[in-house]
């Protein structure tokens, strides 16, 4: 049989978790066309555990490396049969070709494949990452084995960076895997450390492992295939932080600013405790090469306290929230929030004037939570005579009083009286489409900013169209304050038109919508 050529870059490898043999090697071959340089041949999901002839027709012909794995229960594998047979099938597939097998570190070396050029020696944590990761390491990297494999589960992303010390310490190639979606850093930037590969799923669902990303999302999104050991490291930080949309955005910008820079998702559990010790661990590897972090709910005041309001820019410590980061070679920082840049710049844009042109203008700021504070903060800072319309009276009166505005409940929109009205609230948002926070619009009004963006198109936004008023999305805010992200950490232009047709194509919405 011809045996795939083995290569020394870091590899995606597609773990196969098929039921049936028939059905593994199909997706051998979606997996090689999909882009994996690899497959990890989980023969512990086979429902009938495979015989020699089994495993030779499995391995004929394999378009890309394979690694042949059967994982055993008490490893988090399915296999169930007697540890002699499951032996017997690794060395079967060493026999008949395999690239590598994975062999457990558990497995006494007498009973390991003789062919040791082609072992990778595994351990796994599926509870926690070690605390004796170092002495497991030095321990596999010692050992007779081509490979060190080490996956264990993150508690948070701080974790990820144990394995990327892992990669930085070891003699031999080697997998170091954080798993959950706290550790999903380990898999995206495995190429940045030179690592001997990462694992991903041929489609969503189809995981072997937690937390692992599909490889369309390696290669597209994440773009792991053009990472080099230079490559400078972004990312978001929330709770959650699967959903958004930040990742898609700026990936695609430095992709089109030809920049060796990657953007990853990071998610740390809500307090402020989880925050700082991600930024300290973080910290503490310059060679990361991290460079900047947007900040998301529910971390934006903790980011503020963490890099001092000294080193903030002035209205984002009015405001008491920094969602940007910046983060100097020497490993100073820098907090901003663009945020409110983002809204400014986007309400400006649509009424054609300078930020310095909203002087005197009468606003109604509709809502008083987080949106509505960076709003309402810039916007007194302009010198706009604003009003804070709430539902809740007491927490609209309190933003009003802080920033020297006017307060009223919602009832009063009946008696409006402004030339911009922005909706900081969530009515009209999804699911609640057919919502608007006003009945009509009044004549005085010129413009109205609906700071929603899914949908792109709200109820209010069709109301101020119709009315002819400038009509400003949540979607052009959104974009702005990415642009304003992007060009505080490179100093660069952004490519606003792609970070723009990200956006609109996530949200389903079409270009016109400008
Ligand atoms: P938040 O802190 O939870 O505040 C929500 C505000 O909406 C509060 O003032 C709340 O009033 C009001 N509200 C909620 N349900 C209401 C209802 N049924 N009737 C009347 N008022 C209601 O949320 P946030 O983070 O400020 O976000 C607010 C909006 O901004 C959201 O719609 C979101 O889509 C949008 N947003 C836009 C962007 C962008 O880049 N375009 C980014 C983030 C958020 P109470 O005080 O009475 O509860």
């Amino acid at each position: 049989m011809t045996e795939a050529k083995v290569t020394g870059k870091t590899r995606i490898i597609c773990a196969l978790t098929a039921t049936s043999a028939a059905e593994m090697r199909l997706a051998m071959f979606a997996a090689a066309d999909a882009g994996a340089d690899a497959v990890e041949l989980r023969l512990d999901y086979l429902q009938i555990p495979p015989g020699r002839q089994e495993i030779a027709d499995l391995l004929a012909g394999a378009p890309v490396e394979t690694i042949v794995t059967c994982r055993p229960t008490a490893e988090g594998g399915k296999f169930t049969g007697p540890e002699s047979d499951r032996l017997a099938i690794l060395a079967n597939a060493v026999r008949l070709g395999a690239t590598w097998v994975d062999v457990e570190a558990a497995v006494t070396p007498h009973y390991r494949p003789a062919s040791s050029g082609r072992v990778i020696l595994s351990r796994h944590d599926f509870k926690r990452c070690p605390p004796d990761l170092d002495d497991i390491m030095a321990r596999l990297d010692g050992s007779e084995a081509a490979v060190n494999k080490i996956a264990f589960a993150a508690a948070g992303p701080q974790d990820a960076l144990r394995a990327f010390d892992v990669l930085r310490k070891c003699h031999k190639p080697t997998l170091a895997l954080a798993m959950g979606q706290a550790g999903l850093i380990s898999r995206i930037l495995a190429a940045k450390f030179g690592a001997f590969g990462t694992f991903a799923a041929l489609a969503a669902g189809k995981e072997s492992a937690p937390g692992q990303p599909t490889i369309a999302e390696l290669v597209d999104l994440y773009r792991v295939k053009a990472l080099t050991p230079a490559t400078a490291v972004y990312g978001v930080i929330g709770c959650p932080v699967a959903h958004s949309m930040s990742p898609a955005i700026h990936n695609a910008a430095f992709a089109a600013a030809g920049m060796d820079a990657c953007y990853v998702p990071l998610l740390i559990e809500p307090g402020e405790h989880d925050f700082r010790r991600f930024m300290d661990a973080l910290l503490e590897r310059p060679w990361m090469d991290w460079r900047g972090l947007s900040v998301t709910i529910p971390h934006k005041e903790h980011a503020l306290s963490y890099v001092g309001a000294g080193n903030c820019d002035a209205l984002a410590v009015k405001i008491g929230a920094v969602n940007t980061i910046t983060i100097a070679p020497d490993g100073s920082l820098a907090g901003d929030n663009t945020d409110y840049a983002g809204a400014l710049d986007a309400l400006c844009a649509g009424m054609s004037i300078t930020r310095e042109g909203l002087a005197d203008r009468r606003v109604a700021v509709l809502g008083a939570g987080g949106v509505a504070r960076a709003i309402v903060a810039a916007l007194a800072h302009y010198g706009c005579e604003v009003t804070v319309y709430n539902r809740t009276l007491q927490r609209g009166q309190r933003l009003a009083e802080e920033f020297g505005a006017a307060s009223a409940g919602l009832d009063s929109l009946a008696r409006l009286d402004a030339e911009i009205v922005i909706n900081c609230t969530s009515v009209g948002m999804h699911p609640d489409v057919d919502s608007s926070p006003l009945e009509k619009i009044p004549p005085c009004v010129q413009a109205v900013f609906d700071t929603i963006y899914n949908p792109v198109e709200t109820r209010l936004i069709r109301q101020a169209r119709a009315a002819g008023c400038a009509a400003i999305t949540g979607l052009e805010m959104f974009v702005n304050q990415a642009v304003a992200q992007f060009e505080r950490w490179t100093a660069k232009p952004a490519p606003r038109d792609v970070m723009r047709e990200v956006v609109a194509r996530r949200l389903g919405a079409s270009n016109s919508s400008r």
